[in-house]
């Protein structure tokens, strides 16, 4: 288990890696409970919102786990519906952040009816996936069209179409704020593996088919059941195949926005066009709602005092 020095700690914020014993089939499980809510808590966005965050947030987590990179991994959505756009970036350390952007107005009016999220919440659009290792090395990027129901269908299309990877994700989210409830989100992905070793292709393709049945008959009950463990859930799933469970990954809410990394931005824009009326700059951070205040004396510094 990957330790994760001085990050809040909890028995649900993982991911898991897992291979079904004897065939070629490598799965993740990720779970997110007080790792999410920190996340939501810093919003406060309307239900549909913080859910569709919610599965944004964990669906990265998948993703991100199943690659090996050192760096940021961010899965976004930009869409033509009430919600614009998701974002939700998780480090090679598990250290993930996320927010939305939408229309008040509009997602009101999507609650009253009915209908398979995506194109009701988020319309067209497309959805990316970046890998950012550093100046010096190669930025991994894939973009599919939003054309599914749910996000986990859309994440489906894309291996289907980019990565030509048999890939079944189930993905569950319950963010119920008012009611007092803790927001807790789930993902489940299974992948057959490209290269496989099995010797009877029927018995790969048997096993492959009753992974992924095995994957559509978990309930969102038992995907987000945290009296259940990541071992006993994956047990319970996988244990007539036997299933061996690798590292987990511990998965924490924090937040790379500075002051320093605020300032060098603000430098990038004239001043004259940043500024109030009274010579201030405020800042806010879209992903963890931080404020980042810039007096005028503080602004002569950063611009340096003659290109006041
Ligand atoms: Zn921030």
């Amino acid at each position: 288990m990957t330790e994760t020095i001085g990050a809040p700690r909890s028995d649900i914020d993982f991911a898991q890696t897992f291979q079904i014993e004897g065939q070629d089939v490598r799965g993740r499980l990720v779970r997110l409970g007080p790792a999410l809510d920190q996340v939501l808590t810093a919003h406060g966005y309307p239900d549909v919102v913080s859910n569709m965050l919610a599965e944004t947030l964990v669906l990265a987590a998948t993703l991100a786990s199943a690659l090996k990179y050192e760096g940021i991994f961010t899965l976004q959505t930009q869409s033509d519906g009430p919600i614009s756009l998701l974002v939700a970036d998780v480090t090679s350390d598990g250290a993930l952040r996320g927010y939305a952007r939408f229309d008040a107005d509009r997602v009101a009016e999507a609650e009253t009816r009915n209908g398979a999220p995506v194109p009701r919440l988020l319309g067209q659009g497309h959805l990316a996936f970046t890998v950012d290792q550093g100046a010096d090395m190669d930025r991994y990027q894939g973009v599919t069209e939003l054309d599914g129901a749910t996000l986990a269908e859309c994440a489906h299309h894309y291996f289907r179409n980019s990565e030509q990877l048999d890939t079944a994700i189930y993905i569950a989210a319950r963010t119920r704020r008012a009611r007092g409830e803790k927001s807790v989100a789930g993902a489940l992905m299974v992948q057959r593996m490209p290269h496989g070793k099995s010797v009877d292709p029927t018995d790969a393709e048997d096993a492959w088919r009753r992974a992924v049945a095995i994957l559509a008959s978990l309930t969102d009950d038992e995907l987000l059941d945290s009296g259940l463990d990541h071992d006993q859930l994956l047990f319970r799933l996988y244990h007539e195949d036997g299933v061996r469970a690798h590292a987990a990954q511990a998965l924490f809410h924090r937040c790379r926005c500075s002051r320093d990394k605020v300032a060098n931005t603000l430098k990038s824009f004239p001043r004259a066009e940043i500024i109030d009326q009274d010579g201030h700059v405020g800042v806010v951070c879209e992903f963890c709602k931080s404020a980042y205040a810039f007096a005028p004396d503080e602004l002569d510094r950063l611009f340096g005092a003659t290109d006041a």
